[in-house]
């Protein structure tokens, strides 16, 4: 639990000129094109998490 993992890191398959950086935390993320997002993989996580009015499946 010791090590810090570096969890903004880009999806390797994502080509360079489709990368940006998260409207957060400035972490190189998937920013632009098909599945792009401004935000980092974290960010947006919470992000869909907010957005979620109440639990659907409780
Ligand atoms: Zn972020």
């Amino acid at each position: 639990m010791t090590t810090a993992a570096p969890v903004n890191l880009p999806p390797p398959q994502c080509p360079p000129q489709l990368l940006g950086h998260c409207a957060r935390c400035q972490a190189p993320c998937h920013r632009y094109g098909v599945g792009g997002n401004p935000l980092c993989k974290t960010h947006k996580a919470e992000a869909e998490a907010l957005q979620k009015p109440r639990p659907a499946a409780l």
